[in-house]
Order: C-alpha cells, then sequence, then structure tokens
C-alpha cells in the first residue's frame, strides 16, 4: 500500500453471510478496491461479488441525499422534488395527523423491508416508530420469506428467535431443501463462504445432500441431488419422519429427556408413508426412506430447510419437520447436528420455561388472516388498502424494501399504493414503491453508520460478535435520527421534538429489562450508574452496547472483569471469536411445558390440510423463483458491474416442455396465473425439472417516476405479478412465492 492510500475494515451488510471487508481508500478518502478481510475471525477473506461492490451504493448518483416531497406539477399533477430536512419532517407530521385526526390510528400502517434487518440502527429503532404508530397493521418482508420458521420455532421451542442452525463445521451428514446457498450464501444461516463449508464436509468424509426442482449450483456440488416437485418438501420431510418412526429409528438421545409429544407425533405422521407421498412430490419412496436411514445412520447430521421449504402453503410444516427430523435423529442441540447459537447480544437464560409463543392474537380486517409474530400477511396489505369500511388503510410507512417488486400479486399491491391519502418512505432509492410515496426520507449509505448484526449473529454457525465504525460523516440526519423523529411524529410530539428523548427510551427500556426482567443479568444496579458507565456515544451504539455488557458473554457492567465490552469490540476490527456452538438444553426452551413441543396442536392442526393434498390432481405446470450470486432481492440491480452481460432475468424452461409447447432459448413466453400474465425471455435448460419453470424475482424495473437509470437498463419482469395474493400458509401468513400454477405459450 502506498502512503497516500489507507485501509478500513468493515463487515459486509448485504446479505446475512456478514463477510469482512477491506476497503482501500485513496488520499482522497475514495474507495477504490474492496477485498475480502483475510483476518476477520469468521469469513477468513471470503467475499462475493456484490460484497466488492458497497461502495458503489455509496456513490451511487441515483441515490437519494436529500428528502423529496410531493408537491403540484406544472402539468396539474403532481412530482416529487426536492425539499429541506425541515420541510420533509413537517410535511409527515401533517399528513399523519390528518390521517389520525380523520379516521383513527387503524387507518396506519407500516412496513419494515429485508435491508432494515442487516444492522443494529434499522433493528434497534425500527421498534419505537412501530409502537409510536399505534397500529395492528405492521407488514414486513418476512411473509414474504422466512415467517414460517419463527412459527415452527415459537411453537416448538416457545420462542420465535429460537431457531436452530446446522453446525456446518462439525457435521458428517446436510441434508438441504430449497436452499441454494451457492448463490445465496446462506439465509437462516450465517456462515460466510458456505460453499467453502459445504466442500469441506466432502472432504472430511461426510455427505451432501440436496432437494431441489432445480440443478442449481449447490446440487452440483453435492453427493446426491434428489429432484422434488415445488411446494411438496412438507410430504417428503414428515415420510422421512414417518419411516424414523415406523422403523424403529428414532433416538432423540439424551435430548430426548426434554422432549414432550413423541406418541402424538407418531399418530399425526401415520398416513404419511412414503407410499403415500410418492406421487405427488415426484420422489420415490424407497429413495424417500433411504434419505430417512441416511440422517439416522450418520455419526451426526443437519437438516436444513430455506426459501423453498418457507415460501410455499405448506411452510410452517416443512419448516417444522425439518426439526422434528434432527430432533428424531438425536441430532438436536449436538455437535454437528442443529444447534442454536449464543449471541453475544442476548442474556443468558438459567433454567426453561416461558410464556411460550402465541398466534392468531388478531386478525387482518378484510379477509380475517391472523396474525404471527405481531404481524399480518404483506400478501393483504393492498386489500386492507383497497376495501371501504372502517379501519381501512389510508397511510403506509415504509422502512426499506420494495414490496411493489418483492410481494404478492404487485400490480394490485402497485395500485393500491396510488390510492393512499400519505405515504412515507425511509429509503435511499426512488424505486417501484417509494415513487407513490408523499415524503421520501433517505438516510446515509451503509457507509456512514457503524455496524453489527444483531439479526444474522443470533444464527450465525460460530458465535461472532464484530461492530464496525462509520467511514464517512452522513450527509443527512443518521437513519436512527429519521426513525426516532418519525416515532416522535407519529405519537403527536411533532415535527421539532428531539430525537434525544427516543435515543434515551430505548437505552433505559434495555437497561431496565437487564435490572429487573426475567434472568436479570444486572439485578440491583442502579440505571442511572450503568448509563453513565456507557463508553459508546452513537445511540444505536449505546444500545448495542448495553445488551452486549449485559449479554451472555458481557462483562456486566463491570461485575465480570475478563467479560465483553462495547471497548474491546471498538479494538477488534476483525472480529471476536467467541467459540463454537455449544448445547444449550434445557435452558433455551421457553414453552410453559419447559421442553421441546415435538407435536404442537396448531401444527398437527394443519397436518389434516397436508394430508388432503396427497390426493389432489397437481398442477401440469408450476413456477419457482431462483437466485443469483450478482444479485439479492430487488436491490443491488442499480449496480452496473453486477447487472452487466448475459440476461438473467430469464424464464428457465425444460427441453421437455419446450418442445411441446414450441419455445426456444431467446423466444418469448408468456406466462399466465390465476392472478396475472406477463411475458419473459426463455432459457432452455434442464436445469429444471420437466413441468417446472423458473424466474428470478425483485426485477421489473420499467415503472415511469423511478430514479433507479442502470436498473431501467436492464429492467427484466416481475415474478410476483404472477404470485397470488390469497395463496398463503395458513399459520405464518407466508405467502407462497414459490409453486405457482402456472401456463405457458409463446408469445
Ligand atoms: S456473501 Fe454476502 S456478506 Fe459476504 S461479501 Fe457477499 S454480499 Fe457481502
Amino acid at each position: 500500500m502506498s502512503a497516500s492510500t489507507s485501509t478500513h475494515i468493515r463487515t459486509c451488510p448485504l446479505c446475512e453471510a456478514t463477510c469482512g471487508l477491506e476497503l482501500t481508500l485513496d488520499d482522497q478518502g475514495e474507495v477504490t478496491v474492496i477485498r475480502g478481510d483475510r483476518e476477520d475471525v469468521f469469513s477468513k477473506g471470503f467475499v462475493c461479488p456484490k460484497g466488492t461492490t458497497l461502495h458503489r451504493l455509496h456513490t451511487d448518483p441515483d441515490r437519494l441525499r436529500a428528502p423529496m416531497v410531493r408537491r403540484p406539477s406544472a402539468e396539474g399533477g403532481s412530482e416529487l422534488v426536492e425539499a429541506t430536512w425541515e420541510e420533509a419532517f413537517a410535511t409527515v407530521a401533517d399528513g399523519l395527523a390528518r390521517v389520525v385526526e380523520t379516521h383513527g390510528r387503524d387507518a396506519l400502517a407500516v412496513y419494515l423491508g429485508n435491508p432494515s434487518a442487516h444492522g443494529h440502527h434499522g433493528v434497534l429503532f425500527g421498534r419505537p416508530l412501530v409502537k409510536a404508530l399505534g397500529t395492528r397493521n405492521v407488514f414486513s418482508a418476512s411473509t414474504v420469506d422466512q415467517m414460517p420458521k419463527h412459527v415452527s420455532a415459537g411453537l416448538m421451542f416457545g420462542n420465535a428467535l429460537t431457531i436452530p442452525v446446522p453446525d456446518l463445521d462439525r457435521t458428517d451428514h446436510l441434508l438441504v431443501l430449497g436452499a441454494n446457498p451457492w448463490e445465496s450464501n446462506g439465509s437462516l444461516c450465517t456462515a460466510p463462504d458456505f460453499p467453502g463449508r459445504i466442500e469441506a464436509i466432502r472432504a472430511r468424509g461426510g455427505r451432501v445432500v440436496v432437494v431441489d426442482p432445480r440443478r442449481t449450483r449447490t446440487a452440483e456440488h453435492a453427493d446426491e441431488h434428489v429432484r422434488i416437485r415445488p411446494g411438496t418438501d412438507a410430504m417428503l420431510l414428515v415420510a422421512m419422519a414417518n419411516v424414523l418412526l415406523a422403523e424403529g429409528l428414532a433416538d432423540p438421545g439424551p435430548a430426548g429427556e426434554w422432549m414432550e409429544g413423541l406418541d402424538d407425533l407418531a399418530a399425526a405422521l401415520a398416513p404419511f408413508t412414503p407410499q403415500a407421498v410418492s406421487a405427488p412430490t415426484g420422489v420415490d419412496a424407497g429413495t424417500i426412506a433411504r434419505l430417512a436411514r441416511d440422517i439416522a445412520a450418520a455419526p451426526s447430521a443437519a437438516v436444513y430447510g430455506r426459501i423453498g421449504t418457507t415460501t410455499v402453503e405448506f411452510g410452517t410444516i416443512a419448516s417444522w419437520a425439518v426439526d422434528v427430523l434432527n430432533a428424531l435423529t438425536g441430532n438436536l442441540d449436538r455437535p454437528g447436528g442443529a444447534m442454536w447459537p449464543s449471541p453475544a447480544h442476548v442474556k443468558a437464560r438459567s433454567a426453561p420455561g416461558g410464556r411460550g409463543y402465541s398466534l392468531g392474537r388478531w386478525s387482518s380486517r378484510a379477509s380475517g388472516r391472523p396474525e404471527a409474530n405481531g404481524e399480518l400477511p404483506v400478501a393483504v396489505l393492498a386489500e386492507e388498502i383497497l376495501t371501504p369500511g372502517k379501519g381501512r388503510v389510508r397511510a403506509l410507512v415504509t422502512v426499506a424494501g420494495n414490496p411493489v417488486l418483492s410481494t404478492p400479486q404487485s400490480a394490485r399491491l402497485d395500485a393500491a399504493l396510488a390510492e393512499l391519502d400519505f405515504m412515507v418512505c425511509v429509503d435511499p432509492a426512488l424505486n417501484e414503491t417509494t415513487r407513490h410515496a408523499d415524503v421520501i426520507l433517505p438516510p446515509p449509505s451503509q457507509l456512514s453508520k457503524s455496524q453489527y448484526d444483531l439479526a444474522f449473529y443470533a444464527l450465525a454457525v460460530r458465535n461472532i460478535a464484530n461492530w464496525s465504525p462509520p467511514l464517512y460523516e452522513p450527509e443527512g440526519p443518521s437513519e436512527v435520527e429519521i426513525l426516532a423523529r418519525l416515532a416522535l411524529i407519529a405519537s403527536g410530539l411533532g415535527p421539532d421534538a428531539d430525537p434525544q428523548a427516543v435515543y434515551d427510551l430505548v437505552v433505559d427500556t434495555l437497561l431496565s429489562d437487564a435490572t429487573t426482567k426475567g434472568d436479570a443479568p444486572l439485578a440491583g444496579r442502579d440505571v442511572e450508574e450503568l448509563k453513565g458507565m456507557l463508553t459508546a456515544e452513537d445511540p444505536a451504539d449505546r444500545a448495542l452496547e448495553v445488551m452486549i455488557r449485559s449479554g451472555q458473554h458481557g462483562d456486566h457492567f463491570g461485575a465480570r472483569p475478563d467479560g465483553l465490552t462495547f471497548e474491546r469490540l471498538v479494538e477488534s476490527p476483525h472480529g471476536i471469536d467467541l467459540g463454537p456452538l455449544v448445547p444449550q438444553l434445557p435452558d433455551i426452551i421457553s414453552t410453559p411445558s419447559g421442553r421441546v413441543e415435538l407435536a404442537p396442536a396448531p401444527i398437527v392442526a394443519d397436518l389434516g390440510r397436508l394430508a388432503a393434498a396427497l390426493d389432489a390432481e397437481p398442477p401440469a405446470m408450476v413456477l419457482v423463483g431462483r437466485r443469483h450470486l450478482r444479485s439479492n432481492n430487488s436491490w443491488m440491480h442499480n449496480v452496473e458491474v453486477l447487472v452487466k452481460g448475459r440476461d438473467r432475468c430469464t424464464l428457465q424452461v425444460h427441453p421437455d416442455d419446450a418442445g411441446r409447447l414450441g419455445l426456444e432459448s431467446g423466444g418469448s413466453a408468456r406466462v399466465s396465473s390465476r392472478v396475472g400474465s406477463l411475458e419473459a425471455t426463455v432459457e432452455v435448460t434442464d436445469e429444471v425439472m420437466p413441468g417446472v419453470v423458473s424466474l428470478p424475482h425483485g426485477w421489473g424495473h420499467s415503472a415511469p417516476g423511478t430514479r433507479m437509470r442502470v436498473a431501467a437498463a436492464r429492467p427484466g419482469v416481475n415474478s410476483n405479478v404472477l404470485t397470488d395474493a390469497e395463496v398463503l400458509d395458513p399459520l405464518s401468513g407466508t405467502a407462497a412465492l414459490n409453486a405457482i400454477p402456472v401456463t405457458l405459450e409463446p408469445a
């Protein structure tokens, strides 16, 4: 490195893998190169193409640097124009107050997009905003993603965040369903260089099996690839569990002492024999039985299911069955199996038991869809806006995300957003969703804030803590200030209220919990004294410091001198390795029984729906999504180096189907579902199985009024035009973005 350059180390915030990055800066402070940080304790130098372009999000000329406010246009309509922050916050205060005064708080709704979970700022300060809005119309990307796993974890283990992850680095056998970590680098399983970790399983003599309708890159690198008809993973998984029980292979091991419901489970699974599920899944009965016997026979094994198992009609059953298999084979909570991380920001528990998990505590107004995790299905957002009557949504707050592209029946949501009385978006992009806003409040770029992956260290295959400082000063208010000021406005305190009140509230609440609640690690300590011991300055970092110091690895504000402190995090730019995952039964369980519930009543009741589907006539053709290493949902398509080259938004069609329908590569096909229709460029390939077509989601950047010039030049098509908002996994409210029945014809 020359004397005029410098380096900056930070964790990549772009996906769940949390890779360490090394940024080289020139003498003007501009980032010139990004590499993997070889000293990072977790990623050890791994990086993907997205990570090397992080600075391009910061320098993107389309990124909003000032708020935009809707004003009357010269043509007699309206347009979004740049405004000052004071004008923008005042407009938000007026807009929300008007709706609340006229229609009440039930007319407010909020949508939280995925990017807001990629760091501690959005996670910690989104909560006060949601609370201040005082509405049950809370929506997020979770109901087009991982909500089934939250629900199954909540019902089995008592807490929706207590999700076991495959112990990748020690397992002897990995069974992957509906996931393609070679492209996505893993999800609900934080593991930088996931592909390398899979190769290591095979290198140490282990076995990797992939179940997927597509021959993904992950499947190509596995020992075995089993094709399955989309949407039927739940059937396969429960039939495997049935085999274990019927053949006397079920042995939960020492963890069995803490399990409840084995007899109920056996009865509930009885109809799901390999023979019964073979036809609907397309997997022969012998293979199903062998897959079950293989995981039972392996010295250790982990079953891992992801998006293809969750964004389907039977998502919660599939998510539950994954952990039932882990439990029945003695792999739950043992090294090499499925284990719970011990994240540094979470407090230790000293005994099992708790209030457990409830769902369906309220329902959506128009179609009566039950809540899960305090959220309503995003699939019903459009109907909540469009359906007249008391409680109709009239104002929407979005924080990140692009639901017009990423949620079901997009065309209807797009039209519904135009009907709102008021919409405010916290977003750096003028995209297909935010173009409907009355006010856009752009947070600074990722490089202008500190980074700590609260959400993803709770899902990591090692216990890791890693904090990164901001590289640049923000151009305007920080993300936390924007969220805090919105919370104050939503509380009726006006646009000029001091955001410090919210900063204090967050820290005070965390300290109060740590000194009084449950297993309070700081019981008896004085909150004011503890506040005086905080060293961080940024509001989000101060809140994080409380969590870290009162967490299970923390110094408990001096009571454990060797424990983790915020200062140690600051002094450890390459992260702190807190060791491999360790067994945590029984204390981690917070069900009322204090035991793992193998047969939760809501899931057992839903098995009747799965049984009924065994005999249903399968659709002739179904649509599934797919991932690409250079893409992340809808939010990396304005980076030229990531989207250039071959068109990736193609419709993959099997050669047999293409021949029968008269389709050829490079030609155009019309794809139609119950709710929509689109034209896509055909790619004939045997990557997909006959009867299955695949289109990536997150594309379709052709709407007028956006400012994403690179994306608009290669718009692709929006697959969610085809997704049916009425087809949901009923327990979690998650939309079936996969296995959509479609018809195909040459266009
Ligand atoms: S794998 Fe994910 S975290 Fe790692 S560099 Fe790529 S985008 Fe960033």
